[in-house]
């Protein structure tokens, strides 16, 4: 049974090939419009940073841990008078807007390119379609229509071959 439905099976093949070789050329696509994307741009950093200090703003003492550093003030101090807390701006968040900046300028750019194309596409389009029905209506394109209407039974045939060797080694085998 198997030998009849892999028999079945390359006829099928044989006959799907001798088909498609008679197939139309594919319709013209109707053209799409495209929105450019913007491009990575990492994620923004905060716009101000805290404001690091080396020596203690109350009494001057040098300062080495990174949380009194932070503070402003050193260990003791901070006791009595409490964290002395600055920031500064990011120079990091300028560098980011820049590259924001940049990226929807290009992104503008790719945009206006996918503008021409598309508009170039669409007016190409109804020519192209033309040339595609007139190519169907040729002799070339009816010969071929001739060709797979000669060529469809026999994949309809092999179709069923299959079938009915699935359904037979189902049943009887
Ligand atoms: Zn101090």
């Amino acid at each position: 049974m198997a030998v009849a439905l892999l028999s079945s099976l390359v006829w099928f093949v044989v006959s799907a090939v001798l088909f498609g070789r008679h197939l139309d050329y594919r319709r013209p696509r109707r053209p799409h419009r495209t929105v450019a994307k913007l491009g990575h741009v990492r994620r923004e950093p905060p716009r101000q940073i805290p404001l690091l200090s080396r020596v203690c703003v109350i009494c001057g003492r040098q300062l080495t841990n990174g949380e009194s550093m932070r503070a402003r003030v050193g260990s003791t101090c901070i006791k009595r008078y409490g964290p002395r807390y600055a920031h500064q701006v990011n120079p990091d968040h300028g560098v980011w807007v820049a590259e924001m900046v940049r990226a929807r300028a290009d992104q503008a750019e790719r945009q206006a390119r996918l503008n021409v194309e598309f508009d170039r596409a669409t007016a190409a389009y109804p020519g192209l379609v033309a040339a595609w029905e007139a190519e169907r209506a040729s002799e070339t394109g009816r010969l071929r229509r001739d060709a797979r209407r000669r060529a469809a039974p026999m994949l309809v045939s092999s179709i069923a071959a299959c079938l009915a060797s699935v359904v037979v080694a189902e049943f009887f085998g």
